[in-house]
């Protein structure tokens, strides 16, 4: 996959050279180039704000850096990162992880001239997508947590790719708790169950386990939860 990140600061992007993101890179598994959007002004003061026609408050992106800057890296599907966006879920992050180059456009001040994203969706796919419903400063921190939920989906990047498959939101549920050693910790024990070596009923447990969580945190996730897919011991949790 290939991405290009535009912003005006680049410098908030350096966690994507760590851990599995940063190792997918070296690995020539994802491309990922980040462009200073200052590199698309012409004025000695490299402007890319201006006043919002209509008044108010703030500053507003200006259109001609953005227009040159997605003219020089697209086309691509363009993501722009923005509270106005659809809520990002797993599944966008499984349909921008089959996408061969996503461009992110990152917002500040008051946003981006509308005039910006109006134009590129005319050239190529275009998603306003919001983390949710609060403001941030800028769409850096957005790009970031985007290009997470993307990359580990990418085939190759997860050591266990089957990890994938019992995650919360992969199936419409929350995972069910996860322990590790020791046995007993501060009088703390893990449930039997799980160290019973009986595999199928650990399956359960964690089944119900995963459905009461689902429940109690999500009544929303648990109630679209499709009917068909709960069996006999399901109902009965
Ligand atoms: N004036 C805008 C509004 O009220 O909708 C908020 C602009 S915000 C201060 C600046 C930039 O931060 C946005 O252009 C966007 O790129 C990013 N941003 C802020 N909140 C966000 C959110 N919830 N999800 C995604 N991006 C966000």
């Amino acid at each position: 996959m290939r991405v290009d990140i535009i912003s005006i600061f680049p410098e908030y992007f350096a966690p994507l050279d760590l851990s599995l993101i940063g190792k997918a890179r070296s690995t020539g598994l994802l491309s990922v180039d980040v462009h200073d959007l200052r590199t698309w002004t012409s004025d000695v003061h490299r402007t890319v704000d201006d006043t919002p026609y209509g008044g108010g408050p703030g500053m507003v992106m200006r259109p001609e850096p953005w227009g040159q800057a997605l003219d020089a890296v697209g086309p691509g599907t363009l993501v722009v990162p923005s509270p106005v966006g659809k809520p990002f879920t797993q599944a966008d992050a499984y349909e921008l992880a089959a996408v061969d180059h996503l461009i992110f456009a990152c917002g500040r001040y008051e946003g981006i001239d509308q005039r910006v994203i109006d134009d590129a969706a005319a050239r190529m796919p275009v998603r306003e997508i919001s983390l949710g419903d609060y403001v941030l400063f800028g769409g850096e921190v957005a790009v970031i947590v985007i290009m997470e939920a993307v990359t580990r989906l990418l085939p190759g990047v997860l050591g266990n790719a089957s990890s994938l498959d019992e995650e919360s939101h992969s199936a419409g549920l929350l995972e069910a708790p996860v322990y590790t050693k020791p046995a007993s910790w501060r009088d703390r024990e893990v449930p039997d169950v799980l160290r019973s070596g009986d595999h199928g009923r650990i399956a359960r447990w964690r089944r119900t386990q995963s459905l009461l969580r689902t429940a109690a945190r999500r009544p929303d996730m648990m109630a679209s939860y499709p009917p068909e897919l709960l069996d006999k011991s399901d109902r009965a949790a």
